[in-house]
């Protein structure tokens, strides 16, 4: 996997990881992103985990005030949900990329809106970055994993909330064209759809198409609502748009009748062929002359 650090999280950093998730890859099922609350502040969570003895970190964190931190590189598993090397376990840490959420200890209390605000959006871009569907069967709650201790985590935080959230996102981020770019020159998704397993190639490449005609459309429409402005207040640049708008129109015509001639030369260079092939003799001069003739009468 490609090292990923997110530019919306404080970087922290954290002795505590397995290096390129033992050869496990995010964007092959199983995946999961795994919700846990701190029980205490992002400072006690993160002394603990700079403290290689504690045997503990977790990819993120969201604080109370909507803060992001990030302590491990989405290419590295964190070790956060207590089943390392368990074998089929659902929300297995070589499989998920994890998020500690603050309470300042206070676990089962409601937490503040800005912690959802900031936790949605990151899960979505988790999500997104891998392909992992935004529901309840790959976001979950630490309770949910398997192959660890029982545990209670992350208690009060609303899971189904942080997850209605993220999947309510819609369609705006990808509105963004930094992000389609980003999406499409992504090293990972290039892996993915250079896949030697062709079924999976093609439901890649089919989704890719669907999510980049759907951010295109998006930025047209918003961008044609800009150009409406634009052409309402400027004269010239209405001209402009209009020149353009014509030239293109004079630009299809003209591939329309490049395609015609291909079909029609093709034709006559067939009939050669089939000529040629049964026997008769074209010397070049008079297919070179047939081609041509048909190229004029298309
Ligand atoms: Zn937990």
């Amino acid at each position: 996997m490609q090292s990923y650090r997110d530019p919306a999280a404080k970087w922290m950093g954290s002795p505590n990881f397995t290096r390129d998730r033992n050869g496990h890859d995010m964007a092959v099922q199983p995946a999961w992103v795994v919700l846990h609350t701190m029980v205490g502040t992002v400072a006690s969570a993160d002394a603990r985990f700079q403290q290689k003895s504690q045997q503990a970190s977790a990819h993120y964190g969201v604080g109370l005030d909507g803060a992001l931190y990030q302590w491990v590189d989405e290419k590295d598993s964190a070790w956060t949900n207590g089943n390392s090397a368990v074998e089929g376990a659902i929300g297995r840490n070589e499989d998920s990329v994890t998020i500690e959420h603050e309470d300042g200890g206070r676990y089962d209390d409601p937490r503040p809106d800005a912690l959802y605000e900031a936790s949605a959006p990151l899960v979505r871009r988790i999500c997104k970055r891998y392909r992992i569907p935004i529901d309840r069967q790959h976001v979950i709650g630490h309770r949910e994993c398997t192959g660890n201790a029982p545990t209670a985590c992350p208690d009060a935080l609303d899971v189904e909330r942080i997850v209605a959230m993220a999947a309510a996102g819609g369609e705006e981020d990808l509105a963004n064209s930094d992000d389609i770019l980003k999406f499409a020159s992504d090293a990972d998704n290039i892996v993915r759809y250079g896949s030697s397993d062709p079924e999976l190639r093609s439901a890649w490449l089919v989704q890719f198409l669907e999510e980049w005609k759907a951010g295109l459309s998006t930025i047209l429409a918003a961008q044609s609502g800009q150009l409406a402005q634009l052409l309402g207040d400027d004269d010239a640049v209405r001209k402009a748009i209009a020149g353009l708008t014509a030239q293109l129109s004079t630009m299809s015509s003209a591939l329309a009748d490049v395609r015609s001639q291909l079909t029609a030369t093709q034709a006559e260079l067939d009939a050669i062929k089939v000529e040629v092939e049964a026997g008769g003799s074209v010397d070049a001069a008079s297919a070179i002359a047939r081609i041509e003739a048909a190229l004029r009468s298309a």
